[in-house]
């Protein structure tokens, strides 16, 4: 990755200590995690909620790629606020004249960290009484989880760093990198 992209994205990749994950192992994996899901939901309306902004280009790259119905909510959810390390609060940004009763629900994100995140929204959207409820990630880092949680589709996992990338920022910095990356210290 770091040598396709160095042409066109040099300034921003610089900051990269080493790259964990190019653009190309994550495009082949989604394209299997895409294949998986929509086996897993033939037949039926997929009503994804993603939350921003981290999941946002996860996303649009796995939904493009599933041949199936799909209803998109996104939903706005927080808990490390620009810093490396979880706050241990997640703000949670509901929409308004959303309703989520009956329908079957993957909730994606773009990395499973302290669990904290994942476990609060399961459970906020499994007040709204889904049909069925899923979750997926990304990325899912090998650590102590602070909070269980149910994790269905799961694209790699990853040893116990902070990355950012393809979504993933620091500071607000560097979604718009094509890979997946740890920055140097
Ligand atoms: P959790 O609530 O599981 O601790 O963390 C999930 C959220 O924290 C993710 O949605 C993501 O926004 C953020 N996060 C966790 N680990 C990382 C990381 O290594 N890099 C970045 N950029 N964000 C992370
Ligand atoms: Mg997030
Ligand atoms: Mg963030």
């Amino acid at each position: 990755c770091l040598n396709q992209a160095m042409n066109a994205l040099t300034g921003v990749l610089s900051d990269l200590d080493r790259v964990l994950l190019s653009a190309e192992d994550i495009r082949a994996r989604i394209s299997s995690m895409a294949a998986q899901i929509e086996r897993d939901y033939a037949g039926k309306l997929i009503t994804v909620v993603a939350l921003m902004d981290g999941a946002l280009f996860f996303v649009a790259d796995l939904l493009r790629q599933i041949d199936l119905p799909i209803r998109l909510v996104t939903l706005g959810a927080s808990s490390y606020h620009g810093g490396t390390h979880s706050t241990g609060q997640v703000k949670l940004q509901w929409p308004t004249g959303v309703t989520l009763a009956d329908q079957d629900i993957l909730l994606l994100d773009d990395i499973l960290d302290t669990g904290l995140t994942l476990a609060a929204l399961h459970q906020r959207l499994q007040a709204e009484k889904p049909a069925s409820l899923r979750t997926g990630v990304l990325l899912n880092k090998k650590r102590q989880r602070t909070q269980d949680c149910q994790l269905d589709y799961c694209g790699f996992e990853i040893a116990d760093e902070f990355v950012v990338g393809y979504g993933m920022d620091y500071q607000g910095r560097f979604r718009n990198l094509p890979c997946i990356g740890i920055l140097r210290p």
